[in-house]
C-alpha cells in the first residue's frame, strides 16, 4: 500500500531552464529574465514554445519568473535551443542559480535600477562569484519608496534614508552606503561575508535566518539606514509606468501571453502580474485581472493535484469556490501540502491538504503553523467556517 508522507519533500533549490524540476504535468522550466523585462519577440517566443514544447500553461512566480509547464523530458533539448535564441539562457546551469535578481518593476527611465541591475547580473556572471546556496538572491529594489519588502530576498539595494543607495542584509535594518557604481561590489562583498561567516552550512542557509541566530554583520554593513516606511504593494491598473495585470492564481495561457506581447514590452512582477510598459489600457481578452478589486486577488492557490506530485488535495477549485466569499482585506491562501510555495507569508486564512484529502485551517498564520481546526472535509469548507 502507498504510503503518504506527513512533511513535504523540501528540494533546496529552485528549477530554472537549464536545471529543470519535473512536475507531476511534465517538467517545470523556469525563465528569469534579464532585469525582470520581456521584449515583445521575446514574449512571442515563449508564448510559441510554451505550445509547440509545453503544454501551453504559463506561471509567472513569487520571484517574477516566468515559468513553463508540461514540458516533456525529450522536448527539453529544442526548448533551450528556442530560449537560446531569444537571449534567455544563461552561460551554465551554476551562473543561472546565482543570477537570482529580482528588480522593482516600477522602474522609470534614467533611476539607475535596470543599470544596477545588469551590474548585479555580470558581477554574478563572474568566474569567482560567491557560491551562494540555491534559493539565495538579491532584490534591486530602489525607487523612492522601497516596494519589494515582502518578497524573499537575501540581500537588499534600497535608497538610504539621507539619500544615495543601501546595501542591506535581509533582517538588518542598517546597511553599507553605495552608489550606482558601487553597490553591486558591496552586495557580493556581503555575500562572501556570509559564506564566511558560516551561514550556509551544508550549502543551504539564508540571510535572515544567520542573523536571526546571532552572525554580528561586519561593521561596514551597519553604518547607513534604510529609507523606512515601504509602499504598498501596486494592484491591477493603471500605473505611470504602463498597465499591471494579473492573472487567475497568477496562471495565464500561451495565447494570452502572445497577445500580450503586441501591446508592448512585459516587465514581470513578484507579485505574479505583468506590468504592460506604456501601455494605457488592457488589451480587450478574457482572462485578465485589471481591477483591483476582483475576488481571484483576495485567493492564493499552489498548483495542487494532480499536477504536483506532493500535494495531497486539489486547491484551485476550493479557492475559486470560496474567494467571492471573503470579506474585504481578507486573504486565503489554499495549499497543496505544508510546503506553501504559493504564499510563504503569512495569510489571513490557510487551509492546506493533509493525507486523506482533508483540509487543516489555520488563521493568520503560514501553512506549516499549527491550524485552529483539523480534518475539514472539501464539504466542510463553506464560507461560515472560514468567517467563525
Ligand atoms: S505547496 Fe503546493 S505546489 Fe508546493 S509542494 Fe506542496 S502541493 Fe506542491
Amino acid at each position: 500500500m502507498k504510503t503518504v508522507s506527513m512533511s513535504p519533500e523540501i528540494k533546496g533549490w529552485c528549477p530554472g531552464a537549464l536545471r529543470p524540476m519535473m512536475s507531476g504535468d511534465g517538467l517545470v522550466v523556469r525563465i528569469r529574465p534579464r532585469g525582470g523585462r520581456l521584449t515583445p519577440v521575446q514574449a512571442k517566443g515563449i508564448a510559441d514554445l510554451s505550445a509547440r514544447h509545453g503544454n501551453g500553461l504559463i506561471d509567472l512566480s513569487s520571484r517574477a519568473n516566468v515559468q513553463l509547464r508540461g514540458v516533456a523530458e525529450a522536448a527539453h533539448g529544442a526548448l533551450i535551443e528556442g530560449l537560446r535564441a531569444l537571449g534567455l539562457i544563461d552561460p551554465s546551469t551554476e551562473a543561472e542559480a546565482r543570477r537570482n535578481i529580482v528588480v522593482t518593476p516600477l522602474w522609470r527611465d534614467g533611476d539607475g535600477a535596470t543599470d544596477l541591475a545588469r551590474a548585479l547580473t555580470e558581477a554574478l556572471a563572474a568566474g569567482d562569484a560567491p557560491r551562494t546556496p540555491a534559493k539565495f538572491g538579491y532584490a534591486v529594489d530602489c525607487g523612492p519608496l522601497p516596494v519589494l519588502r515582502d518578497i524573499s530576498a537575501d540581500i537588499r539595494i534600497e535608497q538610504g534614508a539621507m539619500g544615495g543607495l543601501v546595501v542591506r542584509a535581509d533582517g538588518a535594518s542598517r546597511g553599507a552606503a553605495a552608489t550606482e557604481e558601487t553597490a553591486a561590489a558591496i552586495a557580493l562583498r556581503l555575500a562572501e561575508w556570509f559564506l564566511a561567516s558560516g551561514g550556509a552550512p551544508g550549502g543551504r542557509g539564508r540571510m535572515a535566518a544567520h542573523l536571526a541566530r546571532g552572525a554580528g554583520l561586519p561593521p561596514e554593513f551597519t553604518l547607513a539606514e534604510a529609507v523606512g516606511t515601504p509602499a504598498p504593494a501596486p494592484v491591477p491598473g493603471p500605473l505611470a509606468q504602463g498597465i499591471l495585470v494579473g492573472f487567475e492564481f497568477g496562471q495565464l495561457t500561451a495565447e494570452t501571453l502572445s497577445i500580450l506581447a503586441d501591446s508592448g514590452p512585459l516587465r514581470a512582477t513578484p507579485w505574479r502580474m505583468f506590468l504592460i510598459e506604456g501601455a494605457a489600457r488592457a488589451p480587450g481578452i478574457s482572462g485578465l485581472i485589471t481591477a483591483p478589486d476582483d475576488p481571484r486577488l483576495k485567493v492564493v492557490a499552489c498548483t495542487g493535484a494532480p499536477a504536483c506530485p506532493q500535494a495531497l488535495v486539489a486547491t484551485r477549485p476550493v479557492a475559486r469556490a470560496l474567494g467571492s466569499s471573503l470579506a474585504p482585506g481578507r486573504r486565503l491562501h489554499v495549499s497543496g501540502c505544508a510546503k506553501g510555495c504559493a504564499h510563504p507569508g503569512p495569510a489571513a486564512l490557510t487551509l492546506v491538504g493533509r493525507p486523506g484529502g482533508t483540509f487543516d485551517l489555520i488563521r493568520s498564520g503560514i501553512a506549516a503553523d499549527p491550524p485552529a481546526l483539523t480534518g475539514l472535509v472539501p464539504e466542510a469548507l463553506t464560507p461560515d467556517i472560514l468567517s467563525e
